[in-house]
């Protein structure tokens, strides 16, 4: 392991009511009070997402919302904006999440401006990226997630991307039990990073933080976290129950 620190990020997705994710919440802060070392970070729905920032007072758990709209204000029916996600106590933000790509449309493009909207409100993105089963079997693993990374940062430069974090996850792992190996993995985080090299240079691709995402859980986090170029998870349904969820922050023991 890095001297990155690590971060394990949980994404409800469309679970839990406003009662529910303060319960979960709460039960969570519990668990890992004693958690060092480690950054952990819970994106709950948005409706819970002021109810469970007052039940995380007094806690170092992070808040992060699922997704935002780039625009600052305006007639953008449904949509949420970089402010309202601070005003209510988001530090982080999910972006580009495969499930956001695939049903609601998103693009590089669009993800690019997500990005942009995000760092300007000082929000800390978890830029997420990865390819489809087809494209792995396609051997078009790198240049997916290559094209990715060079259109979803297009026209940053180094100095913009402080706190980015990027989450590989390959959508053939994502909620199908089907983990990548750690070698699986391993190879595409350091693709990644090197990528993130030859656009940014060096000191910003060896202090960002590559997660993985793809069905982890307490079984075999420990073997993915001993890579080399692997400084966390994105975990979605291990993230549910706050016990599961509470072994995966404790990764180490
Ligand atoms: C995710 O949704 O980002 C994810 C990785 O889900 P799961 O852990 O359920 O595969």
């Amino acid at each position: 392991m890095s001297s990155r620190t690590p971060l394990i990020a949980g994404n409800w997705k469309m679970h839990k009511t406003g009662f529910q994710a303060v319960e979960a919440a709460s039960q969570l802060k519990r668990l890992v009070n004693r958690a060092t070392d480690v950054e952990v970070m819970i994106a709950p729905t948005f409706t819970a997402l002021y109810q469970v920032a007052q039940a995380l007072k007094g806690s170092t758990i992070a808040l992060g919302a699922q997704n935002l709209y780039w625009e600052k204000q305006g007639a953008f029916t449904g949509e949420i904006s970089s402010e309202m996600l601070v005003e209510v106590g988001c530090s982080h933000v999910i972006i580009g999440h495969s499930e956001r790509r695939l049903f609601f449309g998103e693009t590089d493009a669009s993800i690019n401006l997500k990005i942009r909207a995000a760092l300007s409100a000082s929000l800390i993105p978890v830029f997420c990226i990865g390819e489809t089963e087809a494209q792995r079997e396609a051997g078009e693993t790198f240049s997916v997630l290559d094209k990715q990374v060079r259109d979803g940062l297009k026209d940053f430069v180094f100095d913009d991307l402080s706190g980015l974090v990027v989450a590989y996850e390959p959508v053939w792992a994502i909620g199908t039990g089907k983990t990548a190996s750690k070698e699986q993995a391993q190879e595409a985080h350091q693709f990644v990073r090197s990528l993130l090299d030859t656009l940014f240079g060096k000191p910003f691709a060896s202090a960002v933080r590559i997660l993985y995402g793809g069905s982890v859980k307490p079984d075999n986090v420990r073997v993915l976290m001993e890579m080399p170029d692997i400084d966390g998870a994105l975990v979605g349904g291990a993230s549910l129950d706050p016990e599961t969820f509470s072994k995966l922050v404790f990764f180490n023991e």
